[in-house]
């Protein structure tokens, strides 16, 4: 069995991630979508609440798994016998860490190779961190997340009446 892994913090999913998982899962058998426990971003939804919510958008999608894991991608990747990393590119800004984190980890393990998935058009300027800022302000995001990620912005910044 083939499998891959998207790692991400996914602090909250958008439409971009799931382009991203809904492309991933059909290359491979199996898709781990792996929440990253430790990064050193703090986020505005903890990993229990990050990893709900892909569970809930990603239900319908029998070959994707939600799971979370600390410390190193490369011994995760490892200890899951996974065949790939799956990573998106959004913009040119992107691939200067991206390169970095790949060449890091390949240097540190031949086990695994990088996949990187360039973003559809539409999501190429999507970000959780952009998304935050708006929904902060009581804008909707509704139209670049999935509906349970734009009620759960609502709710953390009580914008929901
Ligand atoms: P990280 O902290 O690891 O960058 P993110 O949750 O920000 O975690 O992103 C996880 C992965 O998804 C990264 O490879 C990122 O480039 C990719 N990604 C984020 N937003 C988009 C998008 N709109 N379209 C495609 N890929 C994206």
């Amino acid at each position: 069995m083939k499998i891959a892994i998207y790692p991400g913090s996914f602090d909250p999913i958008t439409n971009g991630h799931l382009d991203i998982i809904e492309r991933g899962r059909r290359l491979f058998d199996h898709l781990m979508v792996a929440v990253a426990v430790n990064s050193a971003k703090s986020g505005l939804f903890n990993f229990q609440e990050r990893m709900d919510l892909i569970k809930e958008v990603t239900s319908r999608m029998p070959n994707v798994e939600v799971v979370s894991f600390k410390g190193l991608l490369v011994d995760f990747v490892e200890e899951k016998k996974a065949i790939a990393v799956i990573r998106g590119l959004r913009a040119v800004t992107d691939f200067d860490y991206e390169y970095a984190m790949y060449q890091m980890n390949n240097e540190m393990s031949k086990t695994f190779d990088t996949i990187f998935l360039l973003a559809s058009g539409e999501y190429s300027y999507l970000s959780s961190t952009i998304i935050k800022e708006y929904a902060r302000y009581g804008r909707s995001v509704a139209a670049f997340t999935p509906r349970p990620v734009s009620e759960a912005l609502l709710k953390k910044f009580g914008h929901d009446g």
